[in-house]
């Protein structure tokens, strides 16, 4: 337990600050007893099963130097939803685990915990728990762990994608990759919007039942669309074509390419986006995409899973810029 100094003098230690801070993100839940026992109880909906992810974001290596505590915090719990929602669960419960290089102040607390409280509200979620602690390092990392639940069952995988499988994308992708790339140059200008969407990604939840119903297998885009496609293809024994022509883009993004803003490969090697890739038998495809509009997402038909044999393959207008790079989308 460390002392922590609060802004108008008072001292708050680590109880004081799980107790004001901490307690509020429970939403008055039951199993988690104010924080008070050792861990939480978490009750699942009878004849489902539970699914955990975690996600851990690190300061310079996932938001930059002094980004805002609201950023910070909607960023690290939208991106476990978002592995929730590709999952096809539904979100619970979060564990919330701190590592503070500084001693936070009340200020910092209060907008941080305050927006995970607002989050808390608009995903129907509370916070089970977590563990708060000190670390001799210049950089803060929150980790986070997330619990849904699905039917027993019905989660969707990344292995279940089947040959002839069309690939869908719910939604258009790069403001994020944008938003970054303005950003680190200094020049956010007409593109705030996009800078937004890097900040504070929009996780699918609510799609649940969508993706049990009609999604083979599904990921969301954190690690950038070719990628994580890729993955899908690869965990299902399968090759893949995505045609880059069929995507659409954001106003923003379609500005941006125009001007040179941003390149075609940095958009779809880039990452963070958090929109979902399915894989959906032809049958269901249009069925399918009549439901994300639903949601009032602009989804797209985007490449196709074929025999393993045939690879991975990046066509359209501007494939060979991807196809050409030794890296690809690697990341490392
Ligand atoms: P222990 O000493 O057993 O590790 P702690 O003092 O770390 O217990 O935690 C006490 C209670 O406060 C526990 O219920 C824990 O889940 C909760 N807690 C600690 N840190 C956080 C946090 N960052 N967010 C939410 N709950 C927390
Ligand atoms: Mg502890």
């Amino acid at each position: 337990m460390g002392l922590f100094t609060m802004g108008m003098g008072i001292k708050m230690n680590e109880f004081s600050m799980i107790e004001r801070y901490f307690v509020p993100l429970t939403m008055g839940q039951a199993g988690t007893a104010g924080l008070q026992d050792d861990g939480a109880v978490v009750s699942i909906p009878s004849g489902h099963e539970l699914v955990v992810s975690s996600d851990t974001l690190n300061e310079r290596v996932h938001f930059m130097m002094g980004a805002s505590p609201e950023h910070i915090a909607r960023k690290a719990l939208r991106v476990n939803l978002s592995d929730l929602a590709s999952m096809g669960a539904s979100p619970i419960c979060y564990q919330l685990n701190i590592a503070f290089p500084f001693k936070p102040d009340e200020e910092w607390l209060a907008s941080f915990c305050g927006a995970l409280l607002e989050d808390n509200q608009r995903y129907g979620v509370y916070c089970s728990g977590g563990d708060t602690t000190s670390i001799k390092a210049d950089t803060l990392s929150i980790s986070i762990t997330v619990m849904g639940s699905v039917p027993r069952g019905q989660a969707v995988r990344r292995g279940g994608a089947k040959e002839g499988d069309v690939l869908i994308l719910t939604n258009p992708i790069g403001d994020a990759a944008l938003g970054l790339q303005v950003l680190l140059a200094g020049s956010e200008g007409d593109y705030v919007d996009s800078v937004e969407r890097y900040f504070v990604p929009q996780p699918r939840v609510g799609m649940e039942t969508i993706l049990q119903k009609y999604a083979h297998a599904a990921a969301d885009v954190s690690d950038g669309l070719i990628a994580d496609s890729s993955h899908i293809a690869k965990a299902s024994g399968l090759g893949m074509r995505i045609d880059l022509n069929a995507l659409v883009f954001s106003k923003s993004v379609v500005s941006a390419l125009g001007n040179g803003r941003i390149k075609p490969e940095e958009i779809v090697c880039g990452g963070d986006d958090y929109e979902l890739i399915l894989a959906v038998s032809a049958v269901n495809r249009e069925i399918l995409l009549y439901e994300l509009k639903k949601h009032k997402l602009n989804p797209m038909v985007i490449g196709e899973f074929t025999d393993k044999a045939l690879g991975i393959n990046i066509i359209g207008d501007n494939a060979y810029r991807i196809n050409d790079s030794t890296q690809g989308w690697q990341h490392f």
